[in-house]
């Protein structure tokens, strides 16, 4: 079986911010997803629902032998292990785990999983992240560089901070 790469977009805004996405590190590998690179993480302004803390985000690349599918339910698992309670849609969280990429440009869209992600293009606080790890990442759909999207949410409130520490 071949081992796929994605990239995923954690955050997290309730309780302590640093510590929430270090275990949500720690359990991606425990449900065998490797972190194989890491964001530094960046304070981010909260988009949508806008009267709820900053957020805490970081991007990731990992190395899988999950499925899509799969690799969503790794993540919602994780997600769930931290305590995640789904209230407001957008609100506050304890940890967010999304998929941005799968493997070699997959694209597909079902009714439980959208990837790309449909929203990355629009937000600072995935791409930037993102950027900083993987900057020649191509949008398989548009297939315009990523970085060309940029200029386009730069009014979002960002601040970049250091590397997680261990
Ligand atoms: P949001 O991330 O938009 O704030 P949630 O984390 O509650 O909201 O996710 C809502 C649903 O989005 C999930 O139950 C999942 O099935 C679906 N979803 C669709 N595409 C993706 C993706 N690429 N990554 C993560 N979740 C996705
Ligand atoms: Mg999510």
């Amino acid at each position: 079986m071949t081992t796929k790469r994605a990239y995923l977009s954690l955050g997290s805004n309730l309780g302590n911010l640093e510590e929430n996405l270090r275990r949500a590190l720690a359990l991606l590998e425990s449900e065998r997803i490797h972190v194989v690179e890491r964001s530094s993480i960046y304070e981010t302004e909260p988009q949508d629902v806008t009267d709820q803390p900053w957020f805490l985000n970081m991007a990731v690349a990992c190395e899988t032998r999950c499925f899509p599918l799969q690799l969503l339910t790794a993540v919602r698992d994780v997600e769930r292990q931290m305590g995640r309670v789904r209230r407001i849609r957008r609100g506050p969280r304890v940890i967010d785990i999304d998929i941005l990429l799968f493997g070699n440009n997959a694209v597909m869209d079902t009714p439980r999983l959208i990837v790309p992600h449909p929203r990355m293009l629009e937000r600072r606080f995935v791409l930037e992240p993102l950027l900083e790890i993987a900057p020649d990442l191509v949008h398989p759909v548009t297939r315009r560089p990523l970085r060309d999207y940029l200029s386009g949410v730069k009014t979002q409130k960002l601040r970049l901070k250091r590397p997680l520490s261990p």
